[in-house]
């Protein structure tokens, strides 16, 4: 792969996030460093608690702020940082230059309001466009994420809709207003399979035709591999693994995500093969461990890993893992996901 050469449009250094809640602190994400480029999709890929809607919801203070607080951290996005913004500047920014769209489109999307007002609103807000120039934006809008018969359709209210429909709506909300970072969490995870697959096409294509930067949030690798050109893997708040989605799914370093990968069908979808879920339990985010988050349920864990956090460790140019098994001093242990595949 050759040298991506886009220019980075978020910048993420050293995000801390807490909960203060009556039991006590809880350290929701922990020191992470990421980016995104203009133009790219970065998927961001964990269990549930893993701390991935939270790193992109608290930059966008999409959180109720308290509970949710930044401990530490600065996230630069087209040159201004998100973290020192305003309120009133961030709901500027929300809704033309970073939208949203998320798993149910029905807590979204407003059910007394027509599909069609839901997309003019932004427009005529953020874009000052007339009412007449908003409608017809819309139309085009909703005809470019599938929905037939637009004219009719911008009529009607989100429960005429179908699923896979509402959640077209969404996008078409969201990226109306050409928005530069498009976050999506869990867009897909309501809808059936047939639709999934719709949805995610969509995503792509208009990715591709507007330039617009992803950061796609999901607890499933498959979604990922369909999207995103780029993957963090969360585990326990911290970032486990980052890399193309060749260095990701193809060459594995990381024992979280080797678990990860044993436990979604297979990418090339051939195998009826039994899944394996990763077994125990994530870790307690009062008292996060001194050392790797994965100890606990790691079946290659050293004395090492329960004390000290792992450093990054540049695997290749594009890809990079938190690890002790990748330390000169470490054993060899054999990778069980490129093992697996006969490579
Ligand atoms: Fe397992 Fe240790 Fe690597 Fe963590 S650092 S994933 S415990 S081997």
């Amino acid at each position: 792969m050759g040298k991506d050469n886009r220019k980075i449009l978020l910048d993420v250094k050293d995000l801390s996030v807490s909960f203060d809640t009556y039991a006590g602190e809880v350290q929701a994400v922990r020191g992470n460093s990421f980016y995104v480029r203009k133009g790219e999709a970065l998927g961001i890929v964990g269990e549930s608690g893993s701390g991935k809607s939270v790193t992109v919801k608290s930059l966008i203070k999409l959180l109720p702020m308290p509970p949710a607080r930044i401990k530490t951290g600065t996230a630069m996005f087209n040159g201004k940082d998100l973290v020192k913004m305003s309120d009133k500047q961030l709901e500027s920014i929300r809704g033309s230059e970073i939208s949203m769209i998320f798993q149910d489109p029905m807590t979204s999307l407003n059910p007394t309001m027509k599909v069609g007002s839901q997309i003019m609103e932004g427009l005529i807000k953020h874009q000052k466009m007339s009412k007449k120039e908003a409608r017809e934006k819309a139309i085009e809008m909703l005809r470019l994420v599938g929905i037939p018969t637009p004219e009719k359709r911008i009529d009607q209210y989100p429960h005429e809709f179908s699923g896979g429909m509402r959640q077209r709506g969404m996008i078409a909300i969201a990226l109306a207003c050409n928005p530069k970072l498009l976050v999506a969490d869990e867009p897909t995870t309501a809808l059936d399979v047939t639709i999934q697959a719709q949805i995610l096409d969509l995503m792509k294509d208009l990715q591709e035709k507007m330039e617009t930067s992803i950061i796609l949030i999901t607890h499933d690798l498959g979604v990922i591999a369909d999207v995103a050109e780029r993957v963090i893997v969360m585990y326990g708040g911290l970032i486990m693994e980052e890399g193309s989605i060749d260095d990701v799914f193809y060459r594995p370093q990381h024992p979280y995500t080797w678990g990860l990968l044993k436990s979604v069908p297979r990418l090339d979808n051939k195998a009826k093969e039994r899944l394996i879920p990763i077994e125990g339990t994530p870790p307690d985010l009062f008292s996060p461990p001194e050392g790797c988050p994965f100890a606990a349920r790691c079946e290659y864990a050293m004395p090492i890993c329960k004390e000290q956090m792992p450093e990054r460790t540049s695997v290749s140019e594009t890809h990079s893992v938190f690890c002790w098994l990748q330390h000169d001093m470490a054993p060899n242990v054999v990778n069980p996901v490129i093992e697996g595949r006969g490579k």
